[in-house]
């Protein structure tokens, strides 16, 4: 088997009501899939985090080193692959292209063998995850705080446990969206909260010490990620655990964050990490550590059933008759093609996510649905 065309879909979006993080407007979806197809007529899937055009053209830069190669061979091509660019892309573009293409080769080698990624990773110590809800986004032209209660109720109702409140606008106003969050969520539910680094580390630490009162499971991101000494800083400054990681690309940009122990959850995204071939190390490395890993996930449902076949293979740390069990981030803005893309969706019920079991990813694409989402 080899390869023989690398493609790239460009999906998009124009979206009836934007919406905001700390640091991002988002008013179109724009994700891209990868498709690497082989001569024996095997096709595997794989998603990029960040933004699609840039990716879609490093993909293109990385296909001709790739044409004519053996699928199966994930790590010799990762190693070859990431050297190619090496001098000027150890992280950003070139590694989140990687990581889309390192996905879509995992897939093909779980269908050649005919087992999910899952069981290539090791072996299942789950079927299902539960999954937290990510919201609380800036609506324009919606009162956040009042938003905020109706969107945490209908999480809640929808079953799920937990859900993930984005901050970083206005330390007063993100502190009030907080509260209205619990009170209307009531003591059960997890709460989480993401800066998305839109704070400085003394912000970050005064928000932390106020939001601690509403029980608050971690605080991602309060800061921008380059910021090493400052994340220690926040971590010591106040009493949240701190979370991060999306942004730390391949087991080189994941060392210091993780030996510094500036965080206590790190959260490698499998589309923007390296792929499977990248995260199973970084997660290897943090366990090393006594850190928690909880993966990224922002995207499609191929970026949704990355997560879950890595999640499926996670090793409990500890071991232990009950283990702490991973959590899977659920992104619940609009995206009319999140779910579009795949045959069958990946739903949650009752809070709680199957992990498929077919080969690969354990999903197929809806063609139909990649042209009618392609940009006109
Ligand atoms: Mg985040």
């Amino acid at each position: 088997m080899k390869i023989s065309q690398i493609r790239t879909h460009l999906l998009e979006h124009r979206l009836e009501t934007a919406f905001e993080s700390a640091s991002m407007r988002f008013d179109t979806r724009r994700h891209v899939l990868i498709e690497v197809i082989c001569d024996d007529g095997t096709v595997g899937w794989g998603e990029c985090l960040g933004p699609a055009g840039p990716n879609a053209a490093m993909v293109a830069a990385y296909a001709p080193l790739l044409v004519g190669r053996d699928p199966l061979e994930t790590e010799k091509l990762w190693a070859e692959l990431y050297n190619a660019f090496r001098d000027q892309g150890q992280r950003g573009i070139a590694v989140t292209a990687l990581s889309g293409i390192d996905m879509a080769l995992w897939d093909i080698k779980g269908k050649h063998f005919g087992v999910p990624i899952s069981t290539l990773l090791g072996g299942r110590f789950r079927s299902e995850v539960r999954a937290y809800a990510t919201g609380f986004f800036k609506l324009d032209g919606v009162d956040r705080v009042e938003d905020a209660a109706l969107q945490a109720a209908r999480y809640r109702a929808e079953g799920f446990h937990a859900t993930k409140i984005k901050i970083g606008f206005d330390p007063e106003e993100d502190l009030r969206v907080i509260a209205a969050v619990r009170k209307a969520v009531g003591p059960d539910m997890g709460l989480m909260i993401d800066g998305n680094h839109g704070y400085d580390a003394l912000e970050a630490i005064q928000v932390g010490r106020k939001a601690a009162q509403y029980d608050i499971a971690w605080f991602e991101e309060p800061i921008v990620p380059e910021q090493l000494e400052a994340y220690r800083a926040v971590r010591q400054g106040q009493p949240i655990p701190l979370a991060g990681g999306e942004t730390w690309h391949t087991r080189y940009g994941m060392r210091a964050p993780i030996e510094q122990r500036c965080v206590d959850i790190v959260q490698p995204d499998i589309g923007g990490c390296g792929g499977f071939t990248e995260a199973r190390r970084i997660a290897d490395f943090a366990s090393l550590h006594s850190i928690r890993v909880v993966p990224h996930v922002w995207g499609t449902a191929v970026q949704i059933a990355a997560a879950l076949q890595f999640m499926a293979a996670m090793v409990p740390d500890p071991v232990r008759l009950k283990p702490i069990e991973p959590i899977l981030e659920f992104d619940r803005t609009d995206n009319p093609f999140r779910q579009a893309v795949v045959t069958t969706p990946l739903e949650v019920v009752d809070g709680v996510l199957a992990i498929p079991d077919g080969p690969g990813l354990g999903i197929e694409i809806d063609r139909a649905a990649l042209k009618h989402f392609a940009p006109r």
